[in-house]
C-alpha cells in the first residue's frame, strides 16, 4: 500500500499548513494509538470448495477516537514510510499468536490456519526471524498454524537475503503465501526461489470473472501454474455465487470474500466460528 495524500488528508488538522507538521502529527497519533491499544485485529474466514472453514486472515484496523474505525489503506502506507510498520507489525503478529494459542482450546478453531500480512519492511529486518521465534515461544502459538502473507514486492528485493530469511522462518514451521498474485512483479522464474505454500489470486481478477473473459482465463492460468508448483490457491474478494462456482470448478483450494464471511473483530470471529459459537 502506498501513502495517499488524499486518503490521509481527512485526518489532518486543517490548521496545520505544513506537510512536515502534518506528518509529524499523524506519526504521533499512530504512536499514541499503539501504546493505547487502539489497533484492533479483525479476522476474515476462509473456506474450501466444500464450504468447510479452513482458515482466516488477520486484517488490522485503527479504532481512532472521534475519527472512528480507520481501515489499513489509510495508515499502512504511512506506517511503511515512517518505520512505524515495525512496531505495528510486531503488535499484529503478537496478538495473532495470542489468538492462535487461545484457539488451541477450541476443537473447531484449533484446526485453522491464521494468515498474517507482513510488510517487506519487516522481512528486510535481519532480526525478524528471531523476533517471530520469541513471540511464538512467549504466546505458546503452534507455528504450523501461522502463515505469513507477502506481496510480490519481495521479488524486487535482495532475493538471496529474503529467501534465506524465509527458510529460517519455515524451519520454525511457519508457511508463506504470496498475496495479490498477478498484480505486481510476477516474475514466474522467481516463484521457485522462495519457499511458498500458497498463491493468493488478487481480488481484481476474481471481481472480473464472468465480466471480462480474459480475467477468467487468468484465474485458470494461475490455478494451473499453482498446481505445477505444488502450491495451494486462495482466491480473495469472492462476492458472488457465480465467482465461487467458477473457482470451485477450477480447482481453487480455498476462498475468502464478502459472500462467505466479512472480516469481524477477533472476539466476534471466535464467537461466530468457534465450537461453542453461533455457528
Ligand atoms: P489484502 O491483504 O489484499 O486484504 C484483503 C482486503 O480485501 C481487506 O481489506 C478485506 O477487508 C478486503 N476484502 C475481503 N473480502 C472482500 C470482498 O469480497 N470484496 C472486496 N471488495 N473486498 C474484500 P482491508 O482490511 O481494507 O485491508 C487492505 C490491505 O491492508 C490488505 O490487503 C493488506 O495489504 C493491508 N493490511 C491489512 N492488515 C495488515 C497488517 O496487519 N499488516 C500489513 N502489513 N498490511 C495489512
Ligand atoms: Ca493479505
Ligand atoms: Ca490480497
Ligand atoms: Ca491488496
Amino acid at each position: 500500500a502506498k501513502a495517499d495524500g488524499r486518503d490521509m488528508a481527512r485526518f489532518f488538522d486543517p490548521s496545520m499548513q505544513n506537510e512536515a507538521d502534518r506528518r509529524a502529527a499523524f506519526e504521533l497519533a499512530m504512536r499514541d494509538g499503539l501504546s493505547l491499544g487502539e489497533f484492533r485485529l479483525f479476522c476474515q474466514p476462509q473456506f474450501d470448495g466444500h464450504g468447510r472453514l479452513v482458515g482466516a486472515e488477520v486484517l488490522v484496523r485503527w479504532q481512532r477516537g472521534e475519527h472512528g474505525l480507520v481501515g489499513p489503506d489509510d495508515f499502512i502506507g504511512f506506517a511503511e514510510e515512517s518505520g512505524l510498520i515495525l512496531p505495528l507489525g510486531e503488535y499484529v503478529l503478537e496478538e495473532s499468536c495470542r489468538a492462535l494459542a487461545r484457539w488451541e482450546r477450541d476443537p473447531v478453531l484449533a484446526c485453522l490456519k491464521l494468515a498474517v500480512n507482513v510488510s517487506i519492511h519487516q522481512m528486510r529486518d535481519s532480526d525478524f526471524p528471531a523476533a517471530v521465534a520469541t513471540i511464538l515461544d512467549a504466546t505458546g502459538a503452534p507455528p504450523k498454524r501461522l502463515c505469513l502473507e507477502l506481496t510480490e514486492s519481495v521479488f524486487a528485493e535482495n532475493m538471496q537475503e529474503i529467501s534465506e530469511r524465509m527458510y529460517a522462518l519455515r524451519s520454525q514451521g511457519i508457511c508463506f503465501s504470496l498475496d495479490d498474485f498477478g498484480t505486481g512483479y510476477s516474475s514466474l522464474a522467481y516463484l521457485r526461489r522462495f519457499p511458498l505454500s500458497a498463491l493468493k489470486i488478487d481480488r481484481s481478477f476474481v471481481h472480473d470473472i464472468g465480466i471480462d473473459p480474459a480475467s477468467g482465463s487468468i484465474v485458470e492460468a494461475i490455478i494451473a501454474l499453482a498446481r505445477k508448483f505444488k502450491l495451494e490457491i486462495v482466491a480473495e474478494g469472492v462476492e458472488h455465487e457465480a465467482q465461487r462456482t467458477f473457482l470451485v470448478h477450477g480447482g481453487c483450494s480455498s476462498m475468502q470474500g464478502f459472500l462467505l464471511g466479512r472480516p469481524l473483530p477477533m472476539a466476534e470471529f471466535e464467537h461466530m466460528y468457534g465450537a461453542a459459537g453461533a455457528g
